[in-house]
């Protein structure tokens, strides 16, 4: 999507700082990170939020599933880690483009309301 600024990152548009590449999977430290490690997981193909996720491209999902214990080795998060990703507006989804969130490198806070 011409607009949309996680497909400018994936398309070297935008600058980013990269962690996991693939055919599928896309991968660089959020802008504003909220821990010490702070990495957002993207689809190559634009899918706009979990809301947009079917049998046609369920494949990008996998793979980021697959992509984000390897991630996660690589940036030493043996101790643990979150995946989050926000839907819509009351999950207060600021980008709209599928994102999974990997937050760790601190003792995470429980509440996540
Ligand atoms: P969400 O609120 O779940 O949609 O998360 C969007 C995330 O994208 C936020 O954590 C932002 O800090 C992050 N973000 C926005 N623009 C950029 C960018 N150019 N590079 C890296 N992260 C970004």
């Amino acid at each position: 999507m011409s607009d949309c600024i996680f497909c400018k990152i994936i398309a070297g548009d935008i600058p980013s700082s990269k962690v996991f590449e693939d055919e599928y999977v896309y991968a660089f430290r959020d802008i504003a990170p909220m821990a010490p490690v702070h990495i957002l997981v993207v689809p190559k193909e634009h899918i706009a939020s979990t809301d947009g996720i079917n049998a046609e491209n369920s494949v990008y999902v996998a793979r980021i599933f697959e992509a984000i214990p390897q991630i996660a080795a690589a940036e030493e998060l043996s101790n643990g880690y979150r995946v989050i990703t926000n839907c819509g507006e009351d999950g207060c989804q600021s980008v709209k483009h599928l994102h999974f969130h990997i937050l760790g490198g601190k003792q995470l806070l429980e509440n996540m309301g």
